[in-house]
């Protein structure tokens, strides 16, 4: 029998249930699928794709339209196969042994889970309700003299925009690489991209999978300093982004401004969901994502399953935030299923 590396049987494989159910709000995708137009593009494009050949190694295309679009320079702009593969790719060029990667938590799970994967020592800094990182949290992360420190703003699943004036003193007072995930900032909350100009260990990273409605494609990008792209080249697989992919992607940035209405309708419904859940009298924190943190009376897993049974999957994340459940904001009528199902199950 191998043995595989010292604590990998530890390590749960990644795992969200999936459960079959009428309404899906537990993954914080988008409740709308990309337009008509979108698909029909999209097969044409796919059509005349050399698939014998191996895909453009440098994506050149999709970068350069994705640096018209976020207006930042080529050389600094990136793609893989979601902002997953990024961030991994950014662990595999800045982490390592002995090469402390700062969370604050909770947070998104991957940042940890990546960072050991990297063979990186975590560097936890908990943060107390409502989440936001202040200035004494900022000083416990440079205390741990890291050479990665993640801010995930707005924060999963806490919803929670985090102060960009944060990620400006982790960048000047360390050389640290500071990594925002902005996975849900066309949402809400205020991007850090200013920074990354000011800053040569800045860098942004986002994602096609929420507000392009492209969860499916696995496509996610990050801006940064060249140097760091220049990086990042030489720790990605050669050709990792498929031809489809690329092809995807420059479609969705096509027809990027069909996102707009569609974004706004998704951010009504998340309010409506805070005003609703408070109006029940259930525990439920403001957020500037696309889906609502919420602390039921009730036991969060009985919720949860009480949920699943009546047709409505949200996810329980109350491992991670005691007593919590996390809502994603869907269609109006989902929303509404959801409401009167919680109000059913809270009775
Ligand atoms: N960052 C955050 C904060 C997320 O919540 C997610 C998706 N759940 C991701 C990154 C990963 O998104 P993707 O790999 O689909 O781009």
């Amino acid at each position: 029998m191998s043995v595989p590396r010292a604590g990998l049987r530890e390590l749960a494989p990644y795992r969200s249930p999936q459960p079959p159910a009428d309404v899906r709000l537990n993954t914080n995708e988008s409740p709308y699928p990309p337009s008509p137009a979108f698909r029909e593009e999209l097969a044409d494009a796919v059509r005349q794709v050399d698939l014998n050949r191996y895909p453009d190694r440098e994506a050149g295309a999709l970068r350069e339209a994705l640096a018209r679009h976020t207006g930042h320079p080529f050389q600094g702009t990136w793609v893989a196969g979601g902002s997953n593969e990024v961030i991994e790719q950014l662990l595999l060029a800045y982490g390592g042994p002995e090469r402390g990667v700062v969370v604050f938590e909770p947070t998104y799970e991957l940042h940890r889970r990546l960072a050991w994967i990297a063979h990186s020592p975590v560097r936890p800094v908990p943060l107390p309700e409502p989440w936001t990182i202040g200035p004494d949290d900022v000083e416990r992360a440079l205390a741990a003299r890291p050479r990665v420190v993640f801010v995930c703003s707005p924060n999963n699943p806490t919803g929670n925009a985090q102060p960009v004036g944060v990620v400006r003193r982790l960048a000047s007072a360390s050389d640290a690489l500071v990594v925002v995930d902005e996975a849900y900032v066309e949402f809400g909350g205020e991007s850090a991209l200013p920074l990354v100009r000011a800053h040569p260990n800045v860098v942004v990273v986002r994602t096609f999978s929420k507000a392009f409605a492209l969860a499916g494609a696995r496509i996610g990008y990050c801006l940064a300093p060249p140097q760091v792209v220049d990086d990042l080249r030489r720790v990605r697989l050669p050709y990792h982004l498929s031809a489809l992919t690329q092809v995807a992607g420059l479609v969705a940035l096509r027809h990027a401004a069909e996102a707009g209405p569609v974004l706004a309708e998704i951010r009504a419904e998340r309010d409506r969901i805070l005003t609703e859940l408070r109006a029940m009298g259930v525990r439920a924190f403001p957020s500037q994502a696309n889906f609502v943190l919420f602390r039921p009376e009730k036991p969060a897993a009985e919720v949860w399953a009480r949920l699943l049974e009546r047709g409505v999957l949200v996810r329980d994340v109350s491992e991670v935030v005691p007593d919590c459940l996390r809502v994603t904001a869907g269609t109006r009528t989902e929303v509404d299923r959801f409401l009167e199902t919680l109000e059913e199950v809270l009775r």
